[in-house]
């Protein structure tokens, strides 16, 4: 057992998030250290031999295993409450390798039409080339996911809450049907973190992250996660290292020291996203607000048994159209206009032109993606700085 390990058997998820996954090096350093290096020496040729066949346990080369990625993997399983963690170089590979690991070509995935615009794509176009098709389907349907099984089924894809919609998606339910077919469910539970959800303890077979997002929390560095049973996450594994969309170490050093203040933070995006989708609610200008922790969203009842708290992700519909909607955006002064989220810096997008620019028009209007939809990644900027950015963009309507 490693120095850290009986933390899993006493300790809660606030001391995990700061002290899991740690294994110091001679040099007795508090923080966790930072291991840049590509490869790893050898003290004979026979222990190199040794390494290389897997018989001696070590390190080889980074695309394998870094200490500090292993850090971030640990931390990352004992925070999903997963068996096993393997790290990506950004939530796209994360997804990708998932899929291309456990899927063959014949085989078919039933995927949640409200996901994040390149998980569409990359199932749509690229997986579909090699002969892994996929259907859409309404989130919160669950005939229709019934319905879209085929005997080919082998994987149900969904986010939840959704992006941008905020639809929330019954995990125990789905991970129910997928399981009476023998299929698996993958959760990318990206929007709530581990800090606010944890979708293995409701069934599901499979986490994925951008960490990207919320797991750095500041804007920095690309990367991704895969968490679940340790049969799965080994197959992952044995991809990356083959097709080689390893974390870098440096960024998952960056990761740990996001997952130190997760929970705070998320917390408190969550309170701030709140207050401003109370508030957009009660805007003239405004024709409706997504967001799940509002209680007349059809997903709150759900998403409070779900999730700890509600998140940092909100939309909204302006009265108009395009024009209106870009109208608002422009006229903010204090968020940034950037796809990006999950920033301390709240960010503001316009999902039809952006982040779901590539869907084709039915696609757009299945996912609820209309010209006057407005994104906002609530950060952690004072929120009546917020609202008055607001504000300027519906006095200018
Ligand atoms: C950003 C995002 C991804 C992709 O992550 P990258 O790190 O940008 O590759 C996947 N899923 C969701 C929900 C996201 O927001």
């Amino acid at each position: 057992m490693s120095e850290w390990e009986d933390l899993l058997l006493f300790a809660q998820p606030d001391t995990l998030a700061i002290r899991a996954g740690h294994t110091r090096t001679n040099e007795d350093e508090h923080s966790e250290a930072l291991f840049l290096t590509s490869s790893y020496v050898f003290a004979s040729a026979e222990e190199a031999a040794n390494r290389f066949s897997g018989q001696n346990a070590g390190n080889v080369y980074s695309r394998y295993t870094n200490p500090t990625v292993r850090m971030f993997e640990e931390r990352i399983a004992a925070l999903e409450g997963a068996e096993g963690a393997v790290a990506t170089s950004s939530g796209m590979a994360a997804i990708l390798s998932t899929a291309v690991a456990l899927l063959k070509s014949g085989d078919h995935v039933i995927c949640s039409r409200s996901v994040f615009g390149t998980t569409t794509v990359l199932f749509n176009k690229y997986l579909q080339k090699f002969g892994i098709t996929t259907s859409f389907v309404a989130p919160t349907d669950y005939a229709a996911w019934e319905a879209a099984f085929t005997p080919q089924t082998r994987m149900l894809f969904i986010e939840t809450p959704s992006n941008p919609q905020c639809d929330v998606l019954d995990i125990e339910q789905l991970a129910a049907i997928a399981h009476r077919h023998d299929a698996l469910l993958v959760v990318d539970n990206c929007f709530c973190t581990p800090a606010l959800q944890q979708p293995l303890k409701f069934g599901a077979d499979l986490v994925v992250h951008s960490a990207t997002k919320y797991i750095d929390g500041q804007g920095r560095c690309l990367g991704g996660v895969v968490a679940g049973a340790k049969v799965l996450t080994d197959e992952v594994l044995a991809f990356i290292r083959t097709a080689g969309p390893t974390m870098s170490a440096f960024n998952a050093w960056v990761f740990l020291k996001g997952l130190e203040t997760l929970r705070l933070r998320m917390d408190a995006h969550s309170a701030n996203a709140l207050e401003l989708a109370l508030w957009l609610d009660a805007q003239p200008a405004v024709e409706k607000v997504f967001y799940a922790g509002l209680p007349n969203h059809e997903g709150h009842e759900l998403a409070a048994k779900q999730q700890r708290a509600f998140g940092g992700v909100l939309s909204f519909r302006v009265k108009g159209g395009r024009e209106e909607a870009w109208k608002v955006i422009d006229a903010t002064r204090i968020m940034s206009l950037t796809a990006n989220l999950g920033d301390t810096k709240t960010t503001i997008v316009h999902p039809a032109t952006t982040t779901h620019g590539r869907l084709a028009p039915e696609q757009k209007l299945e996912a609820g993606i209309t010209e006057n939809l407005i994104r906002i990644a609530v950060g952690l900027e004072d929120i009546n700085d917020l609202k008055a950015d607001l504000q300027r963009g519906f006095e200018s309507l």
